[in-house]
């Protein structure tokens, strides 16, 4: 038996679990949107006399999410009724919160260690019945739960959104080795009929359906611009409009998904594969891992490929 989704908790309030917890606002979903607990203080915090123990600083990841979104999303968007279906904190002080709702959707770092870290927290605090997911974009699901229960992994499986969540259509539902039959056709009416989706069940492969042509794609477009020496404009003209795609189909995609996370996501594949010809197509160029070590991870924090003025 598995819980029918009222609530949710969304871990994670970068790029995606903000625009998430969002999302299920917009459809009358109450969220808790949670992040972690910074290890240092600002220069400024310091200098207000705040400590690593106060709300102010304890929350304040997953609270600037929220003040994001309302500066990105003007009312009507985000209106303040739509607000008070979220709130932000941090997982440490708020993990009972866990037990209590109906649906937890992981949307913490590309990162497999994390995730499973991630993971355990959360089965120590699960309930029976509370549907558990990821928004992964290509990490194995079967991986990440391998060393939870039974009844946990019944309960687990992938349900991946695509950015912006609010409006890209696709959803990719990935199903574990052990998910319950019953989770995975609950959770594709749920994700079709109440969160409006286009759902589409992958099979548990490295980056699974879209991420992996995606990431096909954008990398031998990297490779183009590097080794034959176009220039980021003539590679955006060509492969957005021209193609009969969005005003941009590289380069301000790349800084919309973040270059980090973009990173993570051409190394899982890069390190799934096993011949010559595709190690060398999903090698990441050295700018794309020197633009990362900078901070230029994207928009996120306003300078990626493009720079926000
Ligand atoms: P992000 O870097 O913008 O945000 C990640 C957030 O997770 C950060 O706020 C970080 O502080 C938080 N975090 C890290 N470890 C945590 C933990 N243990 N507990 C709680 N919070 C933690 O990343 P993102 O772009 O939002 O990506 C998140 C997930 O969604 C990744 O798995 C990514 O592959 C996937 N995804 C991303 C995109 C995209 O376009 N960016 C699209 C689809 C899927």
């Amino acid at each position: 038996m598995h819980k029918k989704i009222r609530t949710a908790a969304v871990i994670g309030s970068g790029v995606m679990g903000s625009a998430i917890a969002a999302h299920l606002a917009g459809v009358g979903i109450s969220c808790w949107l949670l992040d972690i607990v910074p290890n240092s203080l600002t220069a400024e915090e310091g200098a207000a006399g705040l400590s690593l123990q106060h709300p102010k600083v304890r929350n304040k990841l997953a609270t600037g999410a929220i003040a994001k979104l309302k500066k990105t999303n003007p009312a009507p968007l985000y209106s303040e009724v739509f607000a008070d279906r979220i709130t932000p904190g941090n997982l440490e002080d708020h993990l009972g919160e866990l037990a209590k709702v109906d649906w937890i959707i992981e949307v913490v770092v590309e990162r497999l260690d994390v995730k499973k870290s991630l993971l355990a927290t959360i089965e120590s605090v699960w309930t029976p019945g509370t549907i558990v997911s990821s928004n992964t974009s290509g990490i194995s699901i079967n991986e990440m739960v391998s060393d939870r229960s039974d009844a946990f992994k019944a309960h687990f499986l992938g349900t991946h959104f695509f950015n912006p969540p609010r409006y890209m259509k696709l959803l990719e539902i990935i199903p574990g080795e052990q998910t319950n039959a019953e989770v995975v056709q609950y959770m594709s009416e749920f994700c079709e009929k109440i969160l409006g989706k286009g759902v589409v069940i992958a099979k548990d492969t490295p980056n699974f359906i879209a991420n992996r042509i995606g990431t096909y794609g954008l990398m031998a477009t990297l490779s183009e611009m590097l080794e034959k020496g176009y220039t980021v404009e003539e590679i955006e003209a060509v492969t957005g409009p021209a193609m009969g795609r969005p005003k941009s189909a590289t380069f301000r995609t790349l800084d919309l998904v973040g270059l980090d996370t973009f990173v993570h996501v051409a190394q899982n594949v890069y390190d799934h594969v096993n011949t010559e010809e595709e190690k060398k197509i999903f090698h990441i160029p050295d700018v794309l891992r020197e633009m990362v070590a900078r901070g230029w991870t994207g928009e996120k924090n306003g300078q990626g490929f493009y720079k926000k003025v």
